[in-house]
């Protein structure tokens, strides 16, 4: 127990003073336990957005929220694990391609994922697009899938880093997400409570990210790294471009069908290039590939060869999903209404507004307000074009997808407001910003 008063710790961190260990587990565990109530804690929040943590007090906070519940135990699966984690984007599915492609090459992939709020949905709302898929295991279950076939990914149980879910609920609406410092505690926390060997870290930048800028970007990067080695992981981050959603789909049951179709090798070319990236660093960390490019080699043959698409079978049919959508997507939910949009006038697309885009398929359905709010699975659109295409006049910009004529109207309004055309030539956008 501190010598200061809660009061005091507020005041502490809104002068721009240093917390000890002590201090910052006694909010942490305060906060959990209901002790300290959530006006105060927002008031510290805020004055971290503003003041920030240093290195040391950063690892603290990573510390006491990973401990705040259960450390998930995965030492009875054989080799390293390796989680990868995304700092969040609009159309990014890349994790539904990338656990089946890692796990074809032979690294085990024992994920837990979250739920989305805004935008689009999470991975887990994604998943649970496929008919039947249930994203609930028993701990013993979820090990033993891991075990028999090498991929299992599940929402992340109540009793897993407790300060997190907490804590991001109430960042969520305070107005305390985007500092560098909580990011890195609610990421890192969130991957050694998941019992993660080492960490794959993508760095989304851009106008649909939290990090609007390449510095932001970096020191996040930088800053993610740091406390994860600081407490023994070894972490690997990637910044790649979040200005214009990831592939073409945004929408569960819309991503889930592009994410298939790269098993296929029949999917957006910077998706495939994305899980190539993330994937090769993953198969480097967990020591099956001895670099880069090795790795990328086996993803590659992986997909080739059929091996992606037979292990993401095997993986639905282990969760309970209709396996048969790996090879015919029609049977995931359609929805009753579709609408295209036409580019106005020809030219270069100049922009595709990350964030508009999002809130585009989140008008129609596929994206949540609150966490009470229910997924229309089958909801939002798909990119007919990138940014750097050329387009005529006519041409089709995007295909919407809802559950009504009215929806479609919602999203369409968004939707135009997100693209800008552009009478000169633009460059198409590198998808990997930074290594
Ligand atoms: N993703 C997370 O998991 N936590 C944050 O604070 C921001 C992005």
């Amino acid at each position: 127990m501190p010598d200061r008063s809660i009061e005091e710790l507020i005041e502490l961190k809104r002068d721009g003073g240093k917390h000890t260990p002590d201090e910052i587990a006694h909010l942490v565990t305060g906060y959990v336990d209901g002790v300290i109530p959530d006006y105060q804690m927002s008031a510290w929040l805020m004055a971290v957005v503003f003041r920030g943590l240093d290195d040391e007090e950063t690892v603290w906070l990573t510390d006491a929220m990973a401990k705040s519940g259960r450390i998930v135990d995965l030492s009875s699966i054989p080799g390293l694990k390796v989680d990868k984690h995304s700092t969040g984007g609009v159309g990014d599915k890349t994790t539904l391609a990338l656990a089946p492609m890692v796990a074809a090459c032979g690294a085990p992939v024992a994920k837990m994922s979250g739920r989305g709020l805004g935008h689009t949905g999470g991975t887990l709302d994604k998943l649970e697009s496929i008919p039947g898929f249930h994203t609930s295991l028993e701990p013993e279950d979820f090990l033993r899938q891991v075990r028999d076939i090498g991929v299992a990914v599940v929402g992340q149980s109540p009793d897993i880093d407790p300060a997190d879910k907490k804590m991001y609920a109430l960042r969520d609406v305070t107005g305390t997400v985007p500092s560098v410092p909580l990011i890195v505690g609610s990421i890192i926390s969130k991957k050694i409570a998941g019992g993660a060997d080492a960490i794959v870290l993508d760095v989304k930048v851009g106008s649909g990210a939290f990090m609007k800028t390449l510095p932001e970007a970096r020191e996040l990067a930088r800053a993610l790294a740091r406390t994860g080695a600081a407490l023994g992981k070894r972490v690997e981050t990637l910044l790649t471009d979040m200005d214009q959603p990831l592939g073409c789909a945004v929408g569960n049951a819309l991503e889930v069908a592009e994410a298939l179709s790269i098993l296929h090798d029949d999917g957006p070319e910077d998706l495939f290039q994305e899980c190539l990236a993330l994937g090769s660093r993953m198969l480097l960390l967990a020591g099956v590939a001895h670099d880069l490019d090795d790795g990328r080699a086996r993803l590659v043959t992986a997909v080739e060869c059929g091996a992606a698409a037979a292990k993401a079978r095997e993986w639905i049919a282990a969760q309970g999903g209709d396996a048969r959508v790996v090879d015919d997507v029609t049977l995931l939910p359609q929805a009753p209404c579709t609408r295209v949009v036409r580019a106005a006038t020809a030219g270069w697309v100049a922009h595709f507004d990350a964030a508009g885009v999002g809130r585009a398929a989140m008008a129609m359905g596929a994206g949540r307000a609150t966490m009470d709010d229910v997924i229309d699975p089958a909801a939002g659109l798909v990119l007919a074009a990138k940014v750097g295409d050329r387009v005529e006049a006519g041409a089709v910009l995007a295909t919407l997808h809802a559950a009504s004529e009215e929806l479609l109207d919602a999203g369409e309004a968004r939707f135009v407001e997100a693209v800008r055309l552009s009478e000169t030539r633009v460059d198409a956008r590198d998808l990997v910003v930074e290594q």
